[in-house]
This record gives C-alpha cells, sequence and structure tokens, in this order.
C-alpha cells in the first residue's frame, strides 16, 4: 500500500468498507495483497486501531479523499478500490466480483480518466488477482 495523506471528505466516512484491509500488501503488516489483515474483520473493520501502522493511519482511497470520484465509486459499491501513487492511478479491484470495473459508469470513467492523464504522462492500472491491465483512454 502507498503513503497517502490526504484529507477525508466530510460527507464520508468508511462505514463498513475493509477493502483497503484486504486488496492491497502492506510491508508493515507483513499482509500479502488479496488477503484480510489479521485485524480485520471483513465489514466490520480494525480490531487493532488504535495501534493500527501509519500506512494504515495515513491512507485514504480516492472515493474518500476527492470529490471528483462520485457516489458510484463507493467502494462498498462499485467492489473495487482506487488510489493516486506518482503518475499511476491505481485501481484495486475485490476478486470477487472480478468484472465489475468493466462494466458501466465504471470503464467508461476509468478510460476518459486514462485519456486526460495520458498528456502529463499519468496513466490507469487495474489490478484483479494476478492480473494486471492498462486502461487504454477513449
Ligand atoms: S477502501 Fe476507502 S472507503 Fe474502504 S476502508 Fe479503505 S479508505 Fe475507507
Ligand atoms: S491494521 Fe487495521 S487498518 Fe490496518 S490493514 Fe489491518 S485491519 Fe486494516
Amino acid at each position: 500500500m502507498p503513503d497517502v495523506s490526504n484529507l477525508p471528505l466530510i460527507e464520508r466516512s468508511c462505514r463498513s468498507c475493509t477493502l483497503c484491509c484486504d486488496l492491497p500488501d502492506i510491508d508493515e503488516l507483513d499482509k500479502p495483497a488479496n488477503t484480510l489483515c489479521r485485524h480485520c474483520v471483513r465489514d466490520q473493520g480494525c480490531t487493532a486501531y488504535a495501534a493500527r501502522p501509519g500506512t494504515c493511519r495515513d491512507f485514504l482511497c480516492a472515493w474518500m479523499s476527492d470529490g471528483d470520484w462520485g457516489p458510484e465509486w463507493d467502494p462498498t459499491v462499485c467492489h473495487m478500490m482506487v488510489y493516486a501513487q506518482g503518475p499511476q492511478l491505481t485501481v484495486l479491484v475485490d476478486p470477487r466480483h472480478p468484472d465489475f470495473w468493466r462494466q458501466e459508469p465504471y470503464l467508461g470513467q476509468l478510460k476518459r480518466r486514462a485519456a486526460e492523464a495520458a498528456p502529463a504522462g499519468g496513466y490507469v492500472i487495474v489490478y484483479v488477482g494476478d492480473e494486471v491491465e492498462k486502461v487504454q483512454g477513449d
């Protein structure tokens, strides 16, 4: 998981989402990708919240921190989490819903973002389990 420090949007909260305790790898916890953290109760939250490592404290997905991502990008709705890593927009898809990102409105929006980011060297990468795909802009 990257070190992403943002402020949450006041109207949004993680609620029952635990995707970022599941999908990314987290070195500080020796946690592989797509494996639920040993401190996480799925769909409930962290049982070690006060002692969670800095990576967890600092991370917010794009939906939580950027109002440009609409309600359809709530990770509990879209079954994926999105975050920026330098020029890369990373999309981690819940392998239990492997094709959801190819549906609309998701694929169209990812294509648009890929096209908009390309002139400045940006790009969009989707991870579904062991599969990796670069989104081609429209
Ligand atoms: S993926 Fe986003 S909404 Fe879900 S728990 Fe992580 S920060 Fe919260
Ligand atoms: S320590 Fe807590 S916040 Fe961090 S990944 Fe594990 S369950 Fe999630």
